[in-house]
């Protein structure tokens, strides 16, 4: 039986990123994300799971200020110059290790806010008054590990704290600038039914579909590697059983890349 959702507890979000040209673009993305605003209660501080910061370890940043990054090459003067200075939270990144398990995870200040947060962020709280905190993707666990750890972290949704996944449901980035390239935007099957068959798993709080996914046919072509599709389980892994699933955005942008949006739990 299901229980209602208490009040105050807050929503899980996965964000699809798509391109950083998002960030400064007047697009059907960019509104998406600022009409996210209105969907999420005002969090304390958010908890960014970012496919940009893949590395061999769990993190949290334990910066005060932490810096804008600009992890990216080849794009416009103008987005090399925003900046996002949401202030950090050492005392939450220091609660997140502690949720994860000391020896498991650390806090460290050699890292800051990457694009996958701060180009979805500065559309959804412009003011930057938000505090915000990453959390690295230790790119040597497994899937069911990944997916541990957002359950060690889902507690953390009652106090106040909005865990963000920032990736792509797909993320063939070789076939999308071949698309954007010739102008062929047609989505391929392998992308549509790929996004399909998460967005059914999410509804149907089915995990064992999401850490078996990327073994498939679909799987191997939607992420030829699989940073952008693991803040998915962290997602899932802080996800209840009584959560309702929205997908307030939907779409494909370069023809593959997978636009959506998962918003589980909030107001019911
Ligand atoms: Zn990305």
């Amino acid at each position: 039986m299901s229980e209602a959702t208490p009040a105050g507890r807050m929503p899980v979000l996965f964000v699809g990123h798509g391109s950083p040209m998002n960030a400064i673009e007047e697009n059907r993305w960019s509104r998406g994300f600022r009409d996210l605003a209105a969907l999420l209660p005002r969090p304390k501080a958010v908890l960014a799971i970012s496919a940009h910061w893949y590395v061999a370890g769990t993190f949290t940043t334990g910066n005060v200020r932490p810096g804008t990054l600009h992890d990216f090459g080849g794009f416009p003067e103008p987005l090399h110059r925003i900046r996002y200075p949401a202030p950090g939270s050492p005392e939450l990144a220091r609660r997140a290790v502690k949720r994860i398990g000391e020896g498991r995870a650390s806090v460290r200040d050699d890292w800051g806010l990457d694009h996958g947060t701060w180009s979805v962020l500065l559309h959804v709280w412009p003011e930057a008054d938000v505090p915000v905190v990453q959390l690295s993707i230790d790119g040597r666990l497994s899937p069911p590990e990944h997916l541990a750890i957002g359950r060690a972290l889902a507690p953390l949704r009652d106090e106040g704290v909005l865990l963000l996944g920032s990736g792509n449901v797909t993320h063939n980035l070789g076939h999308a600038f071949t698309a954007w390239r010739t102008g062929d935007s047609a989505t391929p099957a392998w992308a549509s039914d790929f996004d399909e068959r998460v967005a059914r798993a999410f509804e149907a709080h089915d995990d064992g579909i999401l850490l078996r996914a990327l073994e498939t046919d679909e799987g191997r072509s939607a992420h030829p590697t699989p940073d952008h599709y693991l803040p998915l389980l962290y997602v899932a892994g802080a996800a209840r059983p009584e959560d309702a699933v929205r997908f307030p955005i939907t779409g494909f942008d370069m023809g593959s890349l997978s636009m959506r949006s998962i918003l589980l739990g909030g107001v019911p």
